[in-house]
């Protein structure tokens, strides 16, 4: 077994092997012999090559996973889990190289990048977990006679990663898809495809037998064979709502299982009574954490009444980030170009800049730099204060009451987060109450429930029912079977017996 060298320890610029398909545990060229370049952010130059494939590769890993599936699911859940123990341990072993890994492919700066790896790692525990909380289950429903419910896989699976976690977006999938009996395909970003073929070489190591977990790297026409290829039973999927739109549509016609997650404007809502140094710093790490390139950022912060005080902290504090140590870079040049003209547009319709991160550079880097920006005087109905940035741009609206800023929160077509900064618990309750997001925080501005509690948004943020992680995601991945058992005749039998 040939372990892929990936040898950046720094932030030094390093080429890549091109990043090839993975199917039945070998790499693959795709059918096409097409590949495009693979990016390293802070350099702004291509650090390698990945392939692009259509339904032909599709369907040679969906054959494969479908002839691995026929022993896969006779293994049982204890045996399966196994492989999750030992690859939470292999990536402990390998957590620097991972953590590197996605800082060159994705840009995010070191510690970050760590912190993605470090939580991809607790969602591999939820599925050494799943021996002890997926049990089915049984009752004597009338006399002699039993019934039970079993959790079984669905067959072959798949999945489709966005660019800004590719350590970690993919383990939301993998545990319970996998730990479930099902096989899988999985379609990263191709902006970010190395972490995935570190994962498939870690699995393999970890005992996972080949052709269990394949992958296909691609674009849209991947993920277009993917949703129509009929042996696919369920599909997941993570990335812009734009997209997640078309898939669930195009997914659902087919009457396969979808769920999608979508974009976000996550609004924090700040009442003067909110503690200064827990409000500013954690709003400044909420939105340029990741350079705002996540889908659970601050994005728009709902100023309450007279806040100044705090908007001249949060100022003070996003101040003090430096570009290329504290915050990394962004994806490419095209985000780039998109981030500032929603800053060039708020300013010519009014908002004010208080911090201007446009036209930013970091010595010896010659990549794609915004720096914190923060907009003053948005008002909800520009594109700076109802769209998606995704970028490191924090928008303030000003409201006069907390009821017009859980209004201006309620009136977005989003609804992956909100949250409400307050000392007082009665005003807290009052706005989490009202909130129209699936996942709300009090004093918090990243507001992720942690596993075992499942991830997911409301409204234009998710399509589908329930949530990928957690035991959802378990149930996701899985069908009920109902049995209902006698064996003995009883002479005091009802009308049930
Ligand atoms: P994206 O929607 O552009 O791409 C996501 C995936 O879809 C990629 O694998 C891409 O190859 C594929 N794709 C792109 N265009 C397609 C098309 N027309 N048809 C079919 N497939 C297509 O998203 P992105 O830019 O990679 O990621 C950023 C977005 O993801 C943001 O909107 C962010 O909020 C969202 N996101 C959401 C969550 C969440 O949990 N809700 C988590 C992470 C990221």
């Amino acid at each position: 077994m040939s372990k892929l060298n990936f040898p950046g320890r720094s932030l030094d610029f390093v080429e890549y092997t091109t990043c090839r398909n993975w199917i039945g545990g070998e790499w693959k060229d795709a059918a096409s012999g097409e590949t495009i370049p693979v990016e390293n952010p802070w350099h702004g130059k291509a650090m390698g090559q990945v392939v692009m494939s259509g339904a032909a590769d599709v369907d040679a890993a969906v054959k494969v996973a479908a002839e691995a599936y026929k022993t896969w699911r006779e293994v049982p859940l204890k045996e399966r889990v196994q492989v999750f123990f030992k690859l939470k341990e292999l990536c402990h072993r390998d957590a620097e190289e991972l953590a590197w890994l996605v800082t060159h492919e994705n840009g995010k700066d070191y510690a970050q990048a760590m912190g993605s790896v470090l939580k991809g790692i607790e969602c591999i525990e939820m599925g050494t977990a799943l021996q002890q909380t997926a049990a089915g289950e049984q009752l004597d429903v009338s006399r002699g006679i039993n019934c039970s419910v079993n959790y079984e896989p669905l067959g072959v699976c798949a999945g489709v990663a966005p660019f800004n976690f590719p350590f970690m977006v993919p383990f939301w999938m993998l545990p319970q898809a996998l730990c479930a009996g099902n096989t899988f395909v999985l379609k990263p970003s191709e902006q970010v495809p190395y972490c995935a073929m570190r994962i498939a070489e870690l699995l393999q190591e970890a005992g996972l037998p080949d052709g269990v977990f394949n992958i296909v790297n691609g674009g849209r026409e991947t993920v277009e064979a993917i949703t129509d290829h009929p042996e696919i039973k369920a599909f997941g999927f993570v990335g812009s709502t734009k997209v997640a739109k078309i898939v669930y549509a195009r997914s659902a016609q087919l009457g396969k299982r979808t769920l999608c997650l979508g974009g976000a404007k996550n609004h924090l809502v700040m009442v003067p009574d909110a503690d200064y140094e827990l409000t500013t710093q954690t709003v400044v790490a909420s939105a340029y954490g990741c350079a705002g390139q996540r889908c659970m950022a601050a994005s728009l912060l709902v100023a309450v009444g007279d806040s100044q005080k705090l908007i001249d902290g949060i100022v003070e504090e996003a101040r003090k980030i430096k570009l290329g140590k504290d915050m990394g870079a962004i994806i490419n040049k095209a985000s780039v170009e998109r981030i500032t003209n929603y800053i060039n547009d708020a300013e010519k319709r009014g908002a004010k800049v208080l911090l201007d991160g446009r036209n930013a550079s970091v010595a010896g880097f010659d990549g794609y730099w915004i720096g914190p920006t923060i907009l003053d005087n948005v008002s909800p109905d520009m594109p700076a204060g109802c769209e998606e940035i995704f970028g490191p741009v924090l928008s303030i609206v000003r409201a006069k009451t907390l009821d017009e800023a859980i209004e201006i929160e309620n009136a977005s077509p989003y609804g992956n987060a909100a949250a409400i900064f307050t000392t007082n618990g009665g005003v807290a309750r009052y706005a989490i109450d009202r909130f129209n997001a699936g996942m709300c925080g009090v004093n918090v501005g990243v507001p992720v429930p942690r596993e075992p509690f499942g991830f997911g948004g409301w409204n234009d943020s998710k399509l589908g029912h329930g949530d990928l992680t957690g035991m959802d995601g378990f149930r996701f991945w899985t069908r009920p079977r109902k049995v209902t058992t006698k064996w003995a005749m009883h002479s005091d039998q009802t009308w049930m017996s």
